[in-house]
């Protein structure tokens, strides 16, 4: 089976999250260059990374980071990338004042980022 490059995942997640995801990879990498997602998808509102393990004595390294740009993905707008305010209703998404005003017909409630 081919291989799919770590970074070919960017594509199937929010555009606004492409940068954090980037990021993330290039620290994994930095830490086990043969660090491999296996799923990378939104959540809840959130960016969630599985990757194909790692060596136990990375693995508390690396899940570090995977939680800290899932608490990033959380507070960054799923459409632009920029700092959210508010967090859709039904489908969970973060979403910036600018994107939520372009989306009327959708409903949002104000998220405090406790930072
Ligand atoms: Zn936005």
């Amino acid at each position: 089976m081919a291989q799919i490059d770590n970074y070919d995942w960017l594509n199937l997640i929010p555009s606004g999250w492409i940068e954090i995801g980037r990021t993330m990879i290039e620290e994994c990498e930095a830490i086990y260059p043969e660090w491999e997602i296996c799923d990378l998808k939104e959540k809840w509102g959130q960016l969630r990374c599985y990757d194909n393990g790692v060596p136990s004595t990375l693995r508390e390294q690396v899940d570090e980071i995977l939680d800290k740009y899932e608490k990033i993905s959380g507070q960054t707008c799923n459409i632009c990338g920029a700092p959210a305010t508010k967090l859709s209703s039904g489908w969970i998404l973060p979403f910036c004042d600018d994107c939520a005003a372009e989306r009327p017909n959708m409903v949002f409630k104000s998220i405090n980022n406790g930072n």
